[in-house]
This record gives structure tokens, sequence and C-alpha cells, in this order.
């Protein structure tokens, strides 16, 4: 069955982002079924974001993170015709302030929810400022068997036309499609499925505000049964969370003629540091020095690009600050700098030495050899 056009779908979505307001929210923080049969079930998270949020009439500004699950699952047409919905409330936050302790809160019922035989697939509702960095959280610490779909909205709930409860119901699509089944963590939005490593969000505020700019989308949820352009790779968990607390990851962003001072100041704690080096992971000659007193302290430095498109490999004349080797660095590969963050502190749970690591950014930083 075809879709239905966009215009229509977001008429439909007015009227529903207008009446949800009135309900009632009906779930608790635990995990209730809130319809009972043989469909497939779909354990939804909530996390916040503008797919909960709320605004006044000709106004761009809305609050983050206000609706709850209830009220959002209240504004899907015909849910219970596709999946028995369960859900709980995780967190209601704009998703700046998604942090560690959510993260951990999160990652522990998505869990549940994949070790429950009566779950089939997991939707997380999130911000879509830094649905990215959670999802690529997840793809390193759940395994890749059930569809576990990170979902948000451009426009809060109350907007005339809300792209929320059509991304939600695309997201519950993807949840239950076989064709989901061995992918793990991946992001829906704007009738687009996204791979966790390659997503990042390239508009502030347009509704095509998410792209994989090297490597595309991996599918498209533009029919009632979505469609994924390669086969699933299922994998174990790369890593578990064995600290009670992340090591202390720092990011630098450089700009023409960075200073050692700024490289040195952001790296006070930290256990590892980032750069959001120019170009291909560059950075000036002072910053240089600076990076090379971290790396002989033992304290790991991951060059990624400002921009965060590119894959930044082993190079033997940083801008001419010096070799990859002569830095002591580790190239970061396709990673976004807050992407690269992630995956340094959950590898320095382990005392790491700089070529493992290196190594780890080949293996999970891109899926090119
Ligand atoms: N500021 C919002 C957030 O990330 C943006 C959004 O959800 O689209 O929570």
């Amino acid at each position: 069955m075809a879709r239905q056009s966009a215009g229509h779908r977001r008429g439909r979505s007015a009227l529903l982002g207008l009446g949800l307001l009135a309900l009632t929210p009906f779930l608790a923080a635990q995990a209730q079924p809130v319809a009972a049969g043989k469909l497939a079930q779909v354990r939804i998270l909530a996390t916040g974001g503008t797919i909960a949020g709320v605004g006044t009439a000709n106004s761009a500004s809305y609050r983050s993170g206000n609706l709850t699950v209830a009220e959002l699952i209240a504004s899907l047409p015909g849910v219970e015709t596709i999946a028995s919905i369960s859900a709980e409330q995780i967190a209601n936050v704009g998703s700046a302030n998604i942090d560690e302790a959510i993260w951990r809160k999160l990652l522990a019922r998505v869990l549940a929810a994949d070790a429950d035989p009566d779950v089939s697939g997991i939707v997380i509702t999130h911000g879509t400022d830094t649905m990215e960095e959670t999802a690529f959280f997840l793809s390193l610490l759940v395994p890749a068997s059930k569809p576990v779909v990170v979902v948000g909205a451009m426009r809060p709930a109350t907007a005339v036309a809300a792209d929320g409860p059509q991304n939600m119901l695309d997201a519950v699509r993807v949840a239950i499609a076989p064709a989901a089944r061995g992918r793990g963590a991946m992001v829906v939005i704007n009738d687009t499925i996204f791979a966790p490593l390659s997503v990042t969000k390239v508009d502030v505020h347009a509704m095509q505000a998410f792209a994989a700019p090297a490597r595309g989308p991996i599918g498209h949820v533009l029919t009632p049964v979505p469609v994924f352009y390669s086969a699933a790779t299922p994998r174990a968990p790369a890593f578990n969370l064995e600290s009670a607390a992340l090591p202390k990851v720092a990011i630098v962003h450089a700009y023409a003629g960075l200073r050692g001072d700024d490289v040195r100041a952001a790296a006070q704690g930290a256990r590892g540091v980032i750069i959001a080096g120019v170009g291909a992971g560059n950075f000036s000659r002072n910053a240089g020095e600076a990076v090379k007193e971290l790396t002989a302290r033992g304290i790991p430095v991951v060059r990624t690009p400002r921009q965060g498109i590119g894959d930044i490999w082993r190079d033997d004349a940083v801008a001419g600050v010096g070799g990859e080797d002569a830095l002591g660095t580790i190239a970061g590969r396709e990673l976004t700098p807050a992407k690269a963050r992630i995956l340094l502190m959950l590898a320095l749970q382990t005392p790491r030495s700089r070529g493992e690591l290196q190594a780890i950014f080949d293996s999970l930083g891109t899926t090119s050899p």
C-alpha cells in the first residue's frame, strides 16, 4: 500500500497533536502492558526531547521533554493494530541533558527488554540534539539482535504539522520488522533509517535534519514494511559497563591557530582528549606541542574532524605538525568528536596501549578496513 502524501500525513498529525494534550497520562514509571493480544510487543522507553515538546501558538519556542510517554502513545493512530505496546518513562529532558546517569538507566532497561522473550523490539524517544550519541552508545553495549530504534522529531507535539507521531509509528514499524532483526541500535527519523556510526544531525531546524553524509541511510520507512538496503550483521556487544563511572574524556574544538593552552586547560583531570581538528583532524604547531606533552604522560589524544564528516586515518604528517607516531595520537576514523568521546570512555575502562586503542577505533569507528 502506498504511503499517504506528506501533506495528508502532516494534516493528520496536526489534529492528533492538538488532541493529545487533553489525554490523561496512563502509564507509571515501570513497564506496563497497554494493549494485549498476539501482536508483537514493542517496549517504548521515553527520554524527552522535542518529540515530547510543548509550545504556544504563533511561536517557534517550546519546551523540550514535556509530554509523558502515555501521551506520546495516545497520539499514534492505529498503533494498537500494529503492535502491543508497553512503555516506561526513563527521563523527560531536552537531550542536551542526557548524561551518563540517564544512559546507564536507559541501558539497563534496554538490556532488560532485550532479555524479555515477549518483547520483539525497543523504541526510544529522544531529543534530536544528541540522539546520535545515545544510539552510538547503545550500539556498543547492546547485542545487535532485537531492533533498538532511537526516534525523535524536529517539531514539538503541539506544532500544526508535528512530525513526532509519524516518526514514532515508523519507529514501531521498524522495531517489529523481520528485516530489522540482528541490527541492534538504529536511528529513525523523517522516513529514514540510519546506522549509529554514520548518522549525524546536519541542520538545526529543517525536517531533513539528519544524514549519513559519507555512507547514506541504511533503509527507509516509506511503506508499512520498512525497507533495508543490505543484510543485517548481528554481533555481540563490544563493551560492558565495567566501571562505576566512565573515565572523563574532554573535547577540544580547534580553530585557526589553536592555542596550546586551550588543549592543556581542556585536558585538566581528563583521562583522554578528543581534538575536533580543522580539516582532516589537524591542529596548529602550538597545539601539537601540548598534544605531545599529554601523550608523553600516557593520556590518549584522538584526532577527529570538527565538521564531523570524513575518515581520519593514520597520518604521517598531521598538517605539518608531525606524524601520528611523533605526536603519539590516535586517528578517530569516521567518528564525530562526540562519538569518539563515547568510544574512548568505554575503551578506557580498561588500561590500553595506544596501539590497542587505535585498533579499537579502526574496528568500531568505521566499517571500512
Ligand atoms: N533541543 C531538542 C532536544 O534535543 C531538540 C529536539 O529534540 O529536536 O531535546
